[in-house]
């Protein structure tokens, strides 16, 4: 068996991992398109680093665009094999990947409008909604903890995984001539007692692991002193500022968290008189969906049904999904909340917002996740003073503000503990993935003082044979 990196390789973004066997049977572990890697990204994603033609299966561990993003593309260019799936995943997937092609189309439109580009000259979308739909036939759903054939040797298993709704980490039985190997693809680690999604479960032992290394080199915050930061940025920029708290949030996932923390505090009569808007037609659908799977939540969520009924909305809250309506809060004077994707801030609604609202002190920019460093919410979080958005040089005076805690990645001792039921003993072989280098080093280094050997970074495009019998 080899293996070959084709994203997330020393970086966060563009998860493609293409496990090949001796007999040339090709399994690909997710097919994530890159984000945030400024002008390389489009040419990055418009390349096709493996012949679609000779897979015979893709196993995909969650919807996040990083993994899932570039399977239309992959469609597209002639894979007509299942992409197997969990339930929840294929749901996340049909709104997840239209909603890509809708930005692909608007941004090709806005490219070619802007640099004078037709006809042959013009950029092409990578994908459309065509091969969205050919993408979402080929799914095959897979039941959680349950083994599924996934080509000839090789059976899989998705284990969940606390990330997000219908993340699982896979698990591939491979059986070749010469050789048996259990490999353990981690996917993204979630987090343990989080507020929504139910903890991470424990994989069987494994001898090849790709493991994540978002956060190999931090630690988190406990959740509750989340829900006390964000408070205290509401209380802040609400009453006291009396400006707008723009939070820049993941549509899937990190949104539901943030409006169920509100809906906490404002059960709790925490929250001061202000409206809030989830603008995210993305994030609306995404809820929806959250509520149909309410079953994989916590039970956090499950209790607070019984004050509640709806986890996800409550008076002060409106969901946004007209464009005008978004416009209109631009304008707008008054103190409110904008919950809006992108996360990164690099798209979508939350860049308008962030425009409109970056030169005012009044207003604070709160970001609660991860952000490539090269995108706009990298560069607010790293303080830069002055940032470029729309061609535009905008001055920072609006207060940047970050809560790392609520997270849906474990930190490295969460992922620590994630890999504490596999004996490092039994492991071949462990290739760190999903990370910028300076965090996979230090969580190399971690992993290596708990006893476990054998880890490797590898680069893009690298191919690497584990060995059988490591020294
Ligand atoms: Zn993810």
């Amino acid at each position: 068996m080899k293996i070959k990196f084709l994203g997330a390789a020393k970086t966060v973004t563009g998860s493609k991992h293409l496990i090949e066997l001796w007999d040339n049977t090709r399994i690909l572990l997710d097919c994530g398109m890159f984000q945030g890697m400024g002008k390389e990204t489009y040419a990055m994603n418009a390349d096709e680093p493996v012949d679609p033609l000779s897979l015979n299966a893709v196993v995909l561990s969650h919807a996040h665009i990083d993994h899932s993003g570039l399977l239309p593309k992959l469609v597209k260019d002639g894979y007509e094999g299942p992409i197997y799936a969990t339930e929840a995943t294929t749901a996340l997937c049909e709104i997840m990947l239209r909603d890509s092609a809708f930005i692909q189309e608007a941004d090709v439109r806005f490219s070619n409008k802007r640099k004078g580009r037709t006809g042959k000259d013009a950029y092409e979308p990578l994908y459309t909604f065509t091969d969205v739909e050919q993408t979402i036939s080929q799914f095959v759903v897979i039941k959680e903890n349950e083994t599924f054939h996934v080509a000839e040797g090789v059976k899989g298993k998705f284990i969940p995984n606390g990330h997000i709704l219908g993340s699982a980490a896979v698990y591939l039985e491979i059986d070749e001539i010469k050789e048996h190997t259990n490999l353990l693809y981690t996917g993204d680690i979630g987090r343990y007692n989080t507020c929504l999604i139910r903890n991470p479960e424990c994989p069987p032992q494994a001898d090849v692991i790709i493991c994540e290394s978002t956060y190999g080199d931090r630690l988190h915050d406990d959740t509750l002193d989340a829900e006390q930061e964000l408070l205290n940025a509401v209380i802040h920029t609400i009453k006291e500022k009396k400006g707008k708290l723009i939070i820049p949030a993941f549509s899937l996932g990190r949104t539901q968290e943030i409006v169920f923390a509100l809906n906490k505090l404002d059960l709790y009569g925490l929250l001061p008189f202000v409206k809030i808007y989830v603008d995210s037609p993305l994030a609306t659908d995404a809820t929806a969906i959250t509520k149909q799977f309410s079953h994989l939540l916590n039970r956090e969520v499950k209790r607070f049904a019984e004050s509640r009924p709806d986890a996800f909305g409550f008076g002060k809250l409106s969901y946004i999904k007209k464009k005008e309506d978004s416009q209109k809060i631009n304008s707008s004077k008054e103190p409110c909340i904008i919950i809006s994707a992108s996360g990164m801030a690099d798209a979508g609604r939350v860049k308008h917002h962030i425009y409109h609202g970056i030169e005012d002190p009044k207003n604070t920019i709160l970001f609660v996740g991860y952000a490539e460093p090269q995108s706009l919410g990298g560069k607010l979080q790293k303080g830069e003073k002055t940032v470029t958005i729309y061609g535009d040089s905008k001055e920072v005076k609006a207060e940047i503000k970050m809560i790392t805690s609520m997270s849906a990645h474990g930190d490295y001792m969460e992922m620590t503990k994630y890999l504490s039921c596999q004996d490092p003993e039994k492991i071949r072989a462990i290739y760190l993935v999903h990370g910028e280098e300076e965090a996979q080093k230090k969580f190399k280094e971690y992993l290596n003082n708990k006893g476990f050997k054998h880890i490797l970074i590898p680069e893009l495009g690298e191919t690497i044979v584990p060995h059988i019998n490591p020294s």
